[in-house]
This record gives structure tokens, C-alpha cells and sequence, in this order.
């Protein structure tokens, strides 16, 4: 174990609510906590012990408590923790903790006590980012990647690939030692090729069940796009099935609307802001094309609305053009005022009477979800930087296998076999720096 100094935060969010939870965790923790305690001497408790206790200041009360003790290594962190459970209110659970600082120890950071746990060797990065999962799981899907993720599922099969690679990287080296058996290098180089080729399929398939599984948990940043007046606000209620934006016909009324989160059949559609896209007073430039693209450009998904019952004019062909190499969805509403447009591939709807509302889901779904795959997706990486360091070692897994092609000497691709194996140490922390390990704990919460 690393010897850290003490740190301590309130893990629980400070509501009134029946109790706080305060922690702290490094050499001193418990000798700390003893010195505000009384009724107990948690000093001589063994670890993984709960006992009920009192708080007091001056001899006088300020808290009731239940205290734990868990001695290093056997605790979340490997180090010595106590958890103080108080009362449930701000000011007593604020005092406790004012006074734990007063004697030495130290305000946690956001995720510090998992960070411990990561750098105690207690788990590796990928169970780490599980526990922040976990806090922020909002479906059933999501809850339960984050809970094999925890389980070391990530860890498992990425330990696996990097083995797969290590393998390779040892045929290199016995060629490269022992030059002289040609025969040898022939067969090398055929195995090489055929590992190479293997890998690349394996690890190309895991990232596509990845994307599926991304989906699920980090659902789709989602643009509802329009000229006014074309029934955006009212798609939006259709598709929230309840009457929560206000819909007019007077053009520019329903600006703020369309923002916020819908769930469709399991899959979240994050709602981008598009407030200043049609923020506009301008009444010739009625689409901000600047905006339109900032919006554009962090959207996954484009929802593009046009409307049946009016030729198409200037404003739709425009929106036409800057979406046509986004991932999109070209809808036809007002379709119950028995209009058509002439375009490839649109779905019609009407945000009025629901008609066509739910093809519309089943198509958006469609879109990013291969029904066919889902089946035997059961795969846990759906994170954006896991999937990212799985795309670095498959393009250098690509580059070695094309310089493998090629005829290169074996030892010209260690290179590229040793890249691949670092980008998948990254995922598992195994060969993350300080600076990304930092970067990643930044995002947990206080006391987690
Ligand atoms: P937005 O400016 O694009 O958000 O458009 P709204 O949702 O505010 O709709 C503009 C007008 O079109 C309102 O009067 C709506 O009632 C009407 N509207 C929207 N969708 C439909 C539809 O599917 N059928 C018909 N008949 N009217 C619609």
C-alpha cells in the first residue's frame, strides 16, 4: 500500500434526509476519528467492524453515530477507513466534518477515494469508472454494464487481447534473436500474418457491438431541426406523448422547447439546445447557418422536419444541404393534410393524429442499433474512450498487418504491435500516466 495522507469528505448529499455518511481514508483515519469519538475506542476495533458511538466537542454532544473501521488493506480504498454515519442534517454532518479537518485531515478531491482504491491496486480503471457508472445509471441497460464492468468483464477481455498481442510481440522477438533458422522465420511470418488478421477481426467486432452498447448508455445527441412553423414543438410532443411544449402557429413562439431528453423504446435521445439557431430577428436569414452547423456538429442524429402540405422553399433546401452527410432523418409532417414531397427515403408523420410516430422510433432505432447483432451483443465497453483505445490499436494493429503484407521484416512491426499494446493498457489504467488518471477521477463525484 502507498502511504497517502488522510482524506475525508461527506458522501452523501446534504439534504435533510435520516443520515450522512461521512468518510475518510489514509494512514491516520482512524486515530483522527478516535479523537472526536467517545463511548468507543475505535483505535483497538479490528476492521470491518460497526459500532454505535457518540460525537462530542468540549464534552459536549453533537452527534449520535454508528462508526465503521475497516483496516488497510481490507477496505474500499486498501487503506485504513471510517465511515461516520450521522444524523441527516446539513449542520450536524457539517460540524463532524469541520472538526475531522481540524485535526489533520485532509478534503477529498471529486473521486479520490476510488482513485485510492485504483492506485491501491484494489481495481483496475475500467471497475473504477464503473463505480461513476453506476451512480449515474439511468436504465436497466445502463445499470447493468456498469455492473459488469465493475466485475472485471472490461478488465478480462482486454487482459485477453493484450496477451493475444504480447503473443505476436514473442514470435517477433524469438525471430529477431535467432536469425539464422529461416525456415523458421517462413512460418513466423505466416503465423504473424494469420494472428494479425485474427485480432483485427476480434477486436473490429467488439468495437461495433461497443457502439451498440454506447448507444444504450450514453444514448444519441439528438438535433430537431426545422424552419418555423414546419411542427417541430408538436413532433417533439408527439414523440414525448404528452402535451409539454406549448404549440402555436405564430412562427418563433415555441423557441425554447425543443431541448431535453426522450426515451424511446430504451434508447435515450439527448435533445441538443437549438434555441439560438432560431433565434433570430433577422426576418431574410431565418436559419442562423452559423449556429445551425455549432448545433450540427456535436449532433449524432438529425431529425430534419419539413412539412407536406408546402412546396419546399430556400430555408428547407438549405437545411437539406448542410445536414445531407449527418446521420439523419428527413420527416414529412402534416401528412393528415394529404400533401407530398418528393424526396428519397422520408418518413411521413403527423404530429397530429401519431400517424407514422412509431415507424419514426422504430427507424431512429434502426439507425444506430443492427437488430440482427443485438442478440449476442453481450459485451460491457460502451464508453467513448474505451471505444477510442480500441480504435488506436486496431489502426496500428491494421498498420502492422499491411506492412506484414508488404514483406517488411518482422522487427519493423514491433512497432506498431507495441502501440496497439499500449493503447489497450490504457483502457485497463495499466499504462495510464498521472495526467489521464487525474483527468478521469475529475468527473466523480465528492466523497465517491
Ligand atoms: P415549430 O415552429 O416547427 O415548432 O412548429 P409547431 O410545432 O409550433 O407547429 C406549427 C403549427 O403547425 C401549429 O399550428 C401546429 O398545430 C401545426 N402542426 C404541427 N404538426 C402538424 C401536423 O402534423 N398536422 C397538422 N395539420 N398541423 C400540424
Amino acid at each position: 500500500m502507498n502511504n497517502y495522507d488522510t482524506i475525508c469528505a461527506i458522501s452523501t448529499s446534504l439534504g435533510k434526509s435520516a443520515i450522512n455518511i461521512i468518510r475518510l481514508s489514509g494512514e491516520d483515519s482512524i486515530e483522527i476519528a478516535s479523537k472526536i469519538i467517545s463511548g468507543v475506542d475505535i483505535r483497538k476495533k479490528e476492521g470491518g467492524t460497526i459500532t454505535h458511538a457518540y460525537i462530542k466537542e468540549n464534552g459536549n454532544y453533537i452527534d449520535e453515530i454508528l462508526v465503521s473501521v475497516f483496516r488497510a488493506p481490507k477496505s474500499y480504498t486498501g487503506e485504513n477507513l471510517v465511515e461516520i454515519n450521522t444524523h441527516g442534517g446539513a449542520y450536524v454532518t457539517e460540524r463532524v466534518f469541520d472538526m475531522l479537518i481540524s485535526l489533520g485531515a485532509r478534503v477529498a478531491l471529486p473521486g479520490e477515494f476510488t482513485k485510492r482504491a485504483f492506485m491501491n491496486n484494489k481495481m483496475d480503471l475500467t471497475s473504477a469508472e464503473a463505480v461513476m457508472d453506476i451512480v449515474n445509471a439511468n436504465t436497466r441497460k445502463s445499470l447493468d454494464l456498469a455492473n459488469k464492468a465493475l466485475h472485471r468483464d472490461i478488465y478480462n477481455l482486454v487482459h485477453e487481447l493484450r496477451g493475444n498481442i504480447m503473443d505476436i510481440l514473442l514470435q517477433i522477438e524469438v525471430n529477431i534473436d535467432y536469425p539464422e533458422y529461416e525456415d523458421e522465420i517462413e512460418i513466423s511470418h505466416e503465423k504473424v500474418k494469420h494472428d494479425t488478421s485474427m485480432l483485427i477481426d476480434k477486436i473490429t467486432d467488439l468495437i461495433d457491438k461497443a457502439e451498440v452498447m454506447r448507444v444504450y448508455k450514453e444514448g444519441i445527441k439528438t438535433v430537431i431541426l426545422g424552419k418555423p412553423n414546419v411542427g417541430k414543438s408538436s413532433l417533439l410532443n408527439a414523440l414525448l406523448n404528452q402535451n409539454k411544449a406549448i404549440v402555436t402557429n405564430i412562427s418563433g413562439t415555441t423557441r425554447d422547447i425543443v431541448e431535453g431528453k426522450i426515451n424511446i423504446g430504451g434508447v435515450v435521445l439527448h435533445l441538443l439546445d437549438t434555441a439560438g439557431v432560431r433565434d433570430t430577428d433577422n426576418p431574410i436569414e431565418l436559419i442562423g447557418i452559423e449556429k445551425t452547423m455549432e448545433v450540427l456538429n456535436e449532433a449524432e442524429l438529425v431529425l430534419l422536419v419539413l412539412d407536406t402540405s408546402a412546396p419546399l422553399d430556400a430555408q428547407d433546401y438549405s437545411l437539406l444541404e448542410m445536414t445531407k452527410d449527418k446521420k439523419r432523418i428527413i420527416i414529412g409532417n402534416k401528412i393528415d393534410l394529404h400533401g407530398k414531397l418528393d424526396i428519397v427515403d422520408i418518413v411521413n408523420v403527423s404530429s397530429v393524429t401519431k400517424a407514422g410516430v412509431d415507424d419514426l422510433k422504430k427507424k431512429i432505432i434502426k439507425l444506430f442499433i443492427d437488430e440482427d447483432m443485438e442478440k449476442d451483443t453481450e459485451v460491457a465497453i460502451s464508453s467513448t474512450r474505451h471505444i477510442g483505445l480500441l480504435k488506436e490499436a486496431l489502426s496500428s494493429l491494421k498498420d502492422a498487418y499491411e506492412s506484414e503484407k508488404e514483406g517488411l521484416y518482422l522487427d519493423m512491426l514491433e512497432i506498431d504491435f507495441k502501440k496497439a499494446y499500449t493503447s489497450l493498457g490504457l483502457i485497463t489504467g495499466e499504462e495510464a500516466t498521472s495526467d489521464i488518471v487525474d483527468e478521469l477521477f475529475k468527473k466523480f463525484c465528492l466523497g465517491k
